[in-house]
């Protein structure tokens, strides 16, 4: 027995061309919204961020290398932020920090905390609205020790004798006992973009920070050019380090006269 199925034809509906004609113009104004929501306008304000406040205390022995003295007890008379530390001045024998975390896990001298945090926030601005990350902060000696090694046998490898790897190694990375990383006053600073390194050029003094090693002054400061690092002296100096384009040492020199 054959069963006939009956099938209604399938009607062919004609699409109704109207639709999508009245929905172009709503098509027009969601994109609209959306560009001018993207441009920045109706972005609500960013709630102030608040960074924590962790205080870790330490005690550093300076333990300087190859025997050198240790800094001077004429530098006790110095305040804590003019410490002169670089390869040919070793970290002071003992001295305390206390710790302070900031974003990114890196710790730095509680001191510089406040300081460090207000430029880095004045900073966002040229470094495409992000907070700038602070890649290096207070090193233990065991930290330096490993990053001063490294970089002694990258220049081993290229086939200079230890004894001149270790002197150009110093140009980058500095002897563990002889860096302001461990005196938790020194930053490394990562921007999203170059003008960040532009702007802190141009304004870290008002913080209390210096561009500490400038190509022009390598042979005083004893560091090839790193733009990234900085360093907190005070405002005092910081002025007048940026305002007369002289290093740290040569504002050491001259406030002793
Ligand atoms: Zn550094």
């Amino acid at each position: 027995m054959e069963e006939k199925k009956q099938f209604g034809r399938r009607r062919q509906r004609r699409r109704r061309r109207s639709w999508p004609l009245l929905l172009l113009p709503v098509v027009l104004v969601l994109c609209l919204a959306a560009a001018y929501w993207v441009s920045g306008h109706t972005f609500p304000q960013e709630p102030a961020v608040e960074y924590p406040l962790q205080k870790i205390p330490v005690t550093v022995t300076g333990a300087p290398q190859d025997g050198k003295p240790a800094a001077e007890p004429e530098s006790a008379a110095m305040p804590w932020y003019l410490t002169l530390v670089n390869r040919w001045n070793p970290l002071p024998e003992t001295y305390e920090i206390t710790l302070a975390e900031i974003p990114g896990g890196e710790k730095v001298d509680e001191r510089i905390y406040e300081p460090l945090m207000e430029m880095l926030e004045a900073a966002k601005e040229d470094n495409w609205d992000q907070l700038p990350m602070v890649v290096s902060g207070y090193r233990t000696s065991e930290k330096q020790k490993s990053l001063y090694n490294d970089k002694i046998r990258e220049y081993q490898k290229q086939g200079y004798s230890v004894e001149e790897a270790a002197e150009m190694a110093k140009e980058w990375v500095a002897a563990p006992g002889y860096s302001e990383h461990q005196l938790g006053f020194a930053v490394d600073i990562n921007g999203a973009t170059y003008d960040l390194y532009f702007w802190l050029q141009e304004n870290s003094y008002k913080y209390g920070f210096i561009f500490r090693y400038p190509g022009s002054k390598t042979d005083i400061t004893g560091t090839a050019e790193e733009v990234w690092h900085y360093r907190y002296v005070g405002k005092e100096a910081a002025a007048e380090i940026y305002e007369q384009q002289i290093c740290l040492e040569e504002y050491l020199e001259r406030i002793k006269e």
